[in-house]
């Protein structure tokens, strides 16, 4: 581990833009090394994305999230910091197509099974044909939909990816950039399928088909607590506080002022006034390109128009306290002919809940800020209760409460060429010599928690290098 060579408490405070997993990581590595913070977040508490909403006495979580990972340091600083306060999870998935409950990961048997076998037919054929065409006819333009029917032939795209990832993510995979296929979804091709169902028959045992990226990926034991996700997020907050750095919360960061490359001051709104910080550095979590956008005097057009060109999908959360000890037949359920795309049962995630004998549902709707899911909550929240009880999952006076919370950037949308966008946005800040940017949307990067912890920990390296 590399020391400064400044006396850190005399070079100023560094403002950490956002309290997510990112910006509480990145001033738990600048406290340990003598450095003064100060985190300024916009919510009225920590943990961002993986923080939690504390109403009546149980807590509601953005997902809900599970800790996870192989990364030896975050692991091992996680298990420090929680002790026997985590507890072990195992996440079981059920995902609806076509009228039937598909586990996850998809099993060839569970497919030749339960499509009609004309479907599997035209599927089988479709994906020999898809294969040899983009063996012999490569696309003139490669996006994630060429390369899904390529994996998958255009009936398997059809059923399983098409619908569901232009309702979650609001595009269709044509409009996709490859990476989001490459990187999300496993390869399947004619030759792997055919194995598969060779093994199948033969061996009578569920033969996973490789779909990983279809929901999210996870390496590593899953881990929780009684109080979610969030209570991590809350013991890491309560650690940055005993090391002396100072957490603003209800403080919504407005603007950054720099001369030249240097990053002076930050303004922030809170309790109704316009406050501002002068700092010897700053380490940004929130959107890349917001923050961009919040700098004065501005950046460079080409760098403006980069910013302007990144897109997030947002996510409404429809909280359920219901009353019945459990209602889903698995911790997760992925549907398309909803309004959410997936519901959670968070007593299937050992969380303690209110009153006893009661589960919390949370619902999650994937939408844009302009749609009226986002603006109506009688609308989401009728929604998800009418959906719910035409799945046969609940009946209307089981409802005791409902919540609506929200995410307005959710998920960092790959459209095509959004790499080129990106890197325009981290070579600006690469040239700041105060400035560094971390996290899932300070960087644009769809990653789960312990990369975010890392990406914290990187930046405030980074920036330690750059200051001294
Ligand atoms: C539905 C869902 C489920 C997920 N499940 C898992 C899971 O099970 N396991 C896992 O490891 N990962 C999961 N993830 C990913 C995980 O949430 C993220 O990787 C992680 O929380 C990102 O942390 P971050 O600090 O980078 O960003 P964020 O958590 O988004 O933090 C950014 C912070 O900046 C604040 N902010 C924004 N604008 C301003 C402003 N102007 N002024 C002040 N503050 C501002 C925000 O309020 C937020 O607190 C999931 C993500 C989603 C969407």
């Amino acid at each position: 581990m590399t020391q400064s060579t400044i006396n850190p408490s005399n070079s100023g405070v560094i403002a950490i833009l956002g309290a997510g997993c990112a910006g509480l990581s990145a001033a738990l590595r600048l406290t340990q090394r003598g450095y003064a913070v100060v985190l300024l977040e916009q919510a009225d508490h920590v943990g961002g994305l993986a923080g939690g909403v504390h109403l009546n006495g149980n807590t509601y979580e953005y997902g809900p999230h599970t800790f996870h990972t192989t990364d030896p340091e975050i692991l091992n600083d996680i298990l420090t910091l929680m002790g026997d306060e985590l507890i072990p999870y195992r996440r079981t998935i059920l995902i609806k197509f076509l009228g039937n409950y598909f586990s996850f990961p998809l099993a060839i048997r569970d497919v030749l099974h339960k499509l009609p076998p004309q479907t599997v037919l035209h599927a089988g054929l479709s994906l020999v044909r898809h294969f040899v065409s983009g063996l012999l006819r490569p696309p003139a333009v490669e996006t994630s939909e060429t390369i899904l029917k390529r994996y998958y032939g255009n009936v398997l795209y059809e059923i399983f990816f098409k619908t569901y990832i232009t309702s979650v993510w609001g595009i269709s995979p044509a409009e996709f950039s490859p990476a989001f296929a490459r990187e999300r979804i496993p390869r399947m091709n004619v030759l792997d399928a055919l194995e598969k169902i060779r093994l199948a028959i033969r061996n009578r045992i569920k033969q996973p088909v490789q779909t990983a990226g279809f929901v999210e990926n996870v390496e590593g034991k899953l881990y929780t607590t009684r109080k979610g996700f969030s209570l991590i997020t809350e013991r890491m907050a309560e650690q940055v506080t005993q090391r002396g750095g100072r957490i603003e919360l209800n403080a919504t960061v407005t603007r950054l002022t720099r001369q030249a490359a240097r990053v002076q001051r930050i303004e922030y709104t809170q309790a109704g006034e316009t406050r501002q910080i002068e700092c010897a550095g700053a380490i940004n979590t929130l959107a890349i390109n917001e923050m961009v956008l919040m700098t004065e005097p501005g950046f460079d057009a080409s760098t403006l128009t980069a910013a302007r060109a990144l897109k997030f999908r947002a996510l409404v959360f429809v909280g359920l306290l219901v009353r019945r000890p459990t209602v889903l037949p698995s911790s997760f359920m992925y549907f398309r002919q909803h309004s959410f795309n997936r519901i959670s049962d968070l007593a299937q995630f050992g969380f303690h809940i209110t009153p006893a004998g009661c589960t919390l549902l949370v619902a999650e709707i994937s939408c844009d800020v302009t749609d009226r899911a986002w603006t109506d909550e009688p609308f989401a929240k009728t929604a998800v209760i009418e959906d719910l009880i035409a799945e046969k999952l609940l009946g209307a006076d089981e409802v005791i409460e409902t919540h609506v919370f929200r995410a307005r950037q959710a998920y960092p949308i790959y459209t095509l060429n959004y790499e080129a966008h990106l890197q325009t946005l981290l070579q600006t800040i690469a040239q700041m010599t105060n400035l560094e940017t971390a996290g899932r949307q300070g960087r644009f990067q769809y990653v789960n928690t312990h990369i975010a912890m890392k990406m914290g920990y990187q930046a405030a390296d980074r920036l330690i290098a750059k200051l001294t």
